[in-house]
């Protein structure tokens, strides 16, 4: 991993070093070379001096006058080469009367000497110098005068000139050697500059790297740092502080599967959306109730993903009042359902954050409560028709009819009637709500069908004799179901009441089984009756649904035969059926394990 800060913080601390060392060598060496310019031309100065003293000490007065001038102009070479420098010698007017660097006819072409600074001062009594370009030998000179006294006053001057050069070199070679001391210093200043920044740097690379292991949640390496400096502290609260972190990341995750696991296993469908309608999450339900996933809806605007108008509209009433919704919505596609709608608002510090939907399917709620009221107005219903007739008839008795022998007969007759189909209505209801609650048990045992529906048959003789019906009973004999016999016979009953109520004169009735796979058998009963319009069939074994009620209740139905036979079959873990032709018959059926 790229660190990018980390050369700078280098840099930065070896550039300091770099810093310190060349302001302090620079001062250093700054006030080094003045110091040692000025005292080496010092000391020149004063060995020149010297030097010109010893000499003026050997140059008589004598020697300075005309017929000397060659025992001069010889001495003046002899000592300037022993001094390795030029010397000159002038008189009192400025005339020089002999020089180291000119020859002897020279010298006399030389030109006044008088004004020269340093001569100046020494023809005046007192030592002269002066740093100058000497025209004659191209070369800065140091030139130091000194007067030539015939006792007390002066004759003339005597001045020795060394070239700067020698001076100058003396201070480069110095200098040389300052700036390689200095080369070396900040050599060594890099060199440990380095060595000590890597020193710190490095466990804060160490600690770095770490950090960004934490931050990418791996908390399974420490840092392992044991020195108990600055930096050791550091890295033992780093490791503390991840090893928090941890702990508070292992806390969040399993809060948060906890939250998933109830999030998705909820019933009721929820969704999650932020102050902008965007939906932040969707649990299993509301996929299943809205033909949806997840990854088409997460992150959509909620019309976007789940297309519900009356919902959205509801939310956007939420995210502007902040106030909770709760309505009742039908849904017809993707599915007929209804459903109650709970929106609440999500406020975060104060502002709207977002809002909650929670969708609960009340559809089979609904329908049982429709149910129950069509049950107890169906019910209330047929307990009525025949308690009104039998109420009429009793009054008409009362009222005189009685005396009349031959009416009050039939009267009473249509009254026990009436009484009876009471009593077949309540005895089915009875029959009904017993098999409905669940605590019904089934005796169950090994039944013969073939036997079964024959001893059914047999009850119907009459029946079946005044109608002209043939039976025919093809069920093979061998047939052997397990089933509460006693139910079982009930439903082969109803349903061959049914086909002998619904049958045309002289019609037949086929009782027949079929093996179907996944070891269940057919059980069909065939008429040759009036059949089932189409559009009753799928309501046909609704209690009291009737196709033609007038009818039903004059052969004695109930509404309530079918319905029986339904559950029956249903505790049996069967299912049933039925085929029809308006106007040929019909072919009702169930199916049970074998
Ligand atoms: P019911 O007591 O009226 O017979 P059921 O529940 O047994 O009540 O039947 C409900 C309705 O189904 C009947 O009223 C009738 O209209 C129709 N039905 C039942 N069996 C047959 C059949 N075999 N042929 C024609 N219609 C039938």
């Amino acid at each position: 991993m790229m660190l990018p800060k980390k050369r700078s913080f280098k840099s930065r601390l070896v550039l300091s070093y770099f810093l310190v060392v060349l302001l302090s060598f620079g001062l250093v060496a700054f006030f080094l070379d003045k110091k040692l310019e000025e005292n080496s031309l010092h000391d020149l100065k004063a060995s020149l001096v010297n030097q010109a003293a010893l000499i003026n000490s050997q140059i008589s007065f004598k020697s300075t006058e005309k017929e000397n001038r060659d025992y001069l102009w010889q001495l003046v070479k002899d000592l300037s080469q022993r001094i390795s420098g030029r010397l000159t010698i002038i008189d009192t007017k400025g005339k020089v009367l002999a020089d180291s660097e000119k020859s002897r006819f020279e010298t006399e072409e030389m030109e006044n000497h008088a004004m020269r600074p340093e001569m100046k001062a020494a023809l005046a009594g007192r030592t002269g110098e002066s740093i100058r370009y000497s025209a004659t030998l191209k070369i800065d000179m140091l030139y130091v005068a000194l007067p030539v006294k015939d006792n007390s006053s002066v004759a003339g001057a005597i001045r020795l000139a060394l070239p700067m050069e020698s001076v100058k070199r003396n201070l480069l070679a110095i200098r040389q050697a300052v700036f390689l001391g200095f080369l070396f210093a900040l050599g060594l200043a890099f060199v440990f500059g380095s060595m000590l920044a890597s020193g710190i740097i490095k466990p804060i690379n160490k600690i770095i790297h770490a950090s960004h292991r934490f931050s990418d949640g791996d908390f399974s390496r420490k840092i392992f740092y044991s020195s108990e400096d600055e930096i050791g502290e550091l890295a033992k609260n780093l490791n503390k502080m991840a090893e928090d972190i941890e702990n508070k990341v292992k806390e969040v995750n399993i809060q948060s599967q906890q939250l998933r696991a109830v999030f998705n296993s909820m019933i009721e469908g929820v969704i999650v959306l932020d102050n902008k309608a965007r939906v932040v999450s969707v649990n299993h339900t509301v996929e299943a109730i809205f033909g949806v996933t997840k990854k088409e809806t997460e992150g959509k605007l909620f019309l976007e993903g789940i297309r519900n108008n009356d919902i959205a509209d509801e939310i956007k009433k939420v995210l502007e009042d902040a106030a909770s919704v709760s309505k009742e919505l039908a849904l017809t596609w993707p599915v007929q359902k209804i459903f109650q709608v709970n929106i609440s608002p999500i406020i975060d510090k104060g502002a709207i954050g977002g809002c909650l939907v929670v969708i609960h399917d009340i559809t089979e709620i609904r329908r049982l409560e429709t149910m129950r009221r069509d049950f107890v107005a169906n019910v209330s219903h047929e307990l009525k028709t025949p308690l009104t007739s039998i109420k009429g008839f009793i009054e008409t008795l009362l009222g005189g009819a009685l005396e009349d022998k031959d009416n009050s007969r039939h009267f009473l007759e249509i009254i026990q009637e009436h009484a009876d189909r009471l009593n077949d209505l309540i005895n089915d209801l009875l029959e009904l709500s017993h098999i409905e609650s669940r605590e019904i048990r089934l005796d169950k045992e090994k039944t013969v069908l073939f036997d079964l529906v024959e001893t059914v048959i047999s009850g119907f003789g009459s029946q079946l004799n005044k109608k002209g019906i043939k039976v025919e009973n093809s069920i093979s004999r061998e047939l052997i179901v397990w089933a509460d016999k006693d139910k079982l016979g009930q439903v082969i009953t109803n349903l061959l009441m049914n086909a002998v109520k619904f049958n045309k004169d002289s019609g037949f009735i086929k009782i027949y089984s079929e093996i179907i796979q996944d070891n269940q058998i057919k059980i069909v009963v065939e008429d040759s009756g009036l059949g089932i319009p189409a559009k009753d069939i799928p309501r046909i074994f609704e209690r009291f649904y009737r196709v033609d009620k007038a009818r039903s209740r004059q052969l004695g139905g109930t509404g309530l035969g079918l319905s029986i036979v339904k559950h029956i079959i249903e505790l049996h873990s069967g299912a049933v059926g039925v085929e029809s032709t308006e106007g040929l018959g019909s072919k009702f059926w169930f199916t049970l394990p074998v």
